[in-house]
């Protein structure tokens, strides 16, 4: 059985102040018990990085923190980007790469998203991989086509053994931030196109145990219909994880 993943892309929120009183209210929700049946993920801008970890190996919390970008090179002159072993030694677990809002609005690549997760598996690290459709793909009815192809070129040239810790976030453009989020039906049946072309890279038994997660408007209200979803094995969730009670009560649902 595959451990499920919450994870929370808190995107372009939330200063250092911001950051760690955020980070503090959800590491207090487990100091005493750990939920050992999931992991839990932030993924803070990268100016919170340290500070959030710095909060969690303070309370001895095991939320591990990851990136949302990253960048493949490990060093040089590329003014604005960060680096895989700057986040390493953060203690950051993972980065998300290829998040849809990248591809759109920074011109994210399929070629530029292997580059990064080469680059993340290569140092130890893993990636949560987001593919989706828009709704003019949605509309055209190309949306398994539009994402596994995806998938296949993130994936490619990666073996086994370092895509088995990867996780994939199913993440439909026309879901995010709208509040419409995809039907328990319509994310079960990409998440399971995603796993089949998973299986057809890797093999069944690393596809068995690959995570892959549904993202778009996921809230309290919903999550559970997603869950009880053979193929989604957790949420990356946006607003949502922006505020301790619904992102502890998104946890919740999944343990
Ligand atoms: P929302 O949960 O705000 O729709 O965002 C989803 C998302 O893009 C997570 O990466």
């Amino acid at each position: 059985a595959r451990k499920p993943m919450m994870a929370g892309n808190w995107k372009m929120n939330n200063t250092v102040g911001e950051a760690v009183v955020l980070t503090q209210e959800i590491s207090n929700q487990y100091d005493k018990e750990w939920p050992e049946a999931l992991d839990i993920v932030i993924c803070p801008p990268f100016v919170d990085l340290k500070p959030a970890k710095t909060v969690l190996d303070f309370d001895r919390t095991k939320i591990a923190v990851g990136a949302q970008n990253v960048y493949w090179e490990p060093k040089g002159a590329f003014t604005g980007e960060v680096s895989v072993p700057m986040i390493k030694e953060i203690g950051c677990a993972c980065s998300i790469v290829g998040h849809s809002e990248r591809r759109e609005l920074f011109g994210e690549t399929n070629e530029d998203v292997n580059r990064k997760v080469k680059a993340l598996v290569g140092a130890g690290l893993y990636a949560i991989v987001c593919v989706g459709e828009s709704l003019a793909v949605r509309e055209e009815g190309a949306t398994e086509k539009y994402v596994t192809a995806q998938v296949r070129a993130a994936f490619a040239g990666v073996d086994a053994r370092d895509a088995a810790r990867c996780v994939v976030a199913y993440e439909p453009i026309w879901a995010i931030g709208t509040g419409r989020t995809a039907t328990p039906e319509q994310a079960q049946a990409v998440c399971a196109a995603v796993r089949a072309t998973l299986a057809e890279l890797f093999g069944a038994e690393t596809a068995e145990s690959m995570r892959v997660l549904y993202g778009g408007s996921m809230n309290p209200g919903n999550v559970e219909g997603l869950m009880a979803q053979p193929d989604i094995d957790g949420g990356l969730v946006g607003g949502a994880s922006l505020k301790a009670e619904s992102f502890v009560q998104l946890v919740e649902a999944c343990r």
